[in-house]
């Protein structure tokens, strides 16, 4: 079957800078997301401190302790500070195996590179929960949403907090919060808020998590891939650059928007 392509649709949606050639092909011709050529995300922003526990040695899921939103914000922590130096490394894919469907949560989901596992994804969303995928739901949502904090690593830290998920309001300083810092703690622990030299507040752009990548990037990502191609009871694999072609692709110009 041949078409007509309308390049009138990306008309002012044209592609971002640092996509490549080939990627661009796929765009102008509704080619797959899933092929062409690869790309990598935007500088990192300077990360802040990681939350307390999250050390090299630690495996990605957060202590039973914490409410959900530490939770998140500890899984967050990790992922950018410990988990993207492996799912970022060139030639990394992500590998989903079916579990016994009598047995939730038994679905795995690995990171891999040539052939070998480099550990489990770390769930960003539901921190400890099971992953899911063929349909739509808590599972496939969380694995849509760490599936891309893996891919883009430290570029998936929220700007506004330096993937902290805290900012600062300096008593004398500007209208704007600047991202938290340890040395804040001190400034910020007086007796009374109107003592206080600092307040510490969770960050506004990220809801405390310390993540850029907002429900609206990720529930696409489900509707495309995690519910719209892969298949409840069987595995899956995708690359680290095939996500980040998606990112690309989803995105256009609308990319730095969300992503910085
Ligand atoms: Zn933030």
């Amino acid at each position: 079957m041949s078409h007509v392509h309308d390049h009138e649709n990306h008309v002012g949606r044209g592609p971002r800078p640092g996509i490549t050639g080939s990627l661009r092909h796929d765009l102008e011709s509704g080619g797959s997301p899933w092929t062409g050529a690869s790309t990598e995300p935007e500088p990192a922003v300077t990360l802040g401190e990681p939350p307390e526990g999250v050390t090299r040695s630690s495996d990605g899921i957060p202590p039973d302790v914490l409410s959900l939103e530490d939770a998140r914000r500890w899984a967050a922590g990790w992922a950018l500070h410990v988990g993207s130096r492996l799912t970022t490394q060139p030639g990394v894919s992500f590998h989903g195996t079916p579990g016994d469907r009598r047995t939730p949560g038994s679905d795995r989901v690995t990171v891999e590179l040539n052939g070998a596992v480099l550990g489990r994804l770390c769930n960003v969303r539901d921190p400890g929960q099971p992953f899911g995928w063929g349909y739509t739901g808590a599972g496939p949502s969380a694995l849509a949403k760490s599936l891309l904090v893996a891919a883009l690593g430290q570029a998936a830290a929220c700007p506004g907090c330096r993937g902290t998920g805290k900012v600062t309001w300096l008593a004398t300083g500007s209208a704007h919060p600047v991202p938290w810092e340890p040395a804040h703690d001190d400034l910020a622990a007086l007796a009374t808020a109107e003592e206080a030299e600092a307040v510490i507040t969770a960050c506004d752009g990220c809801d405390g998590e310390g993540l850029a990548v907002h429900p609206r990037l990720y529930h696409r990502l489900v509707t495309d891939l995690v519910a719209g191609r892969w298949q409840q009871g069987h595995g899956w694999r995708v690359s680290r650059d095939e996500l980040l072609d998606w990112v690309n692709t989803t995105l256009g110009a609308a990319w730095a928007q969300v992503i910085s």
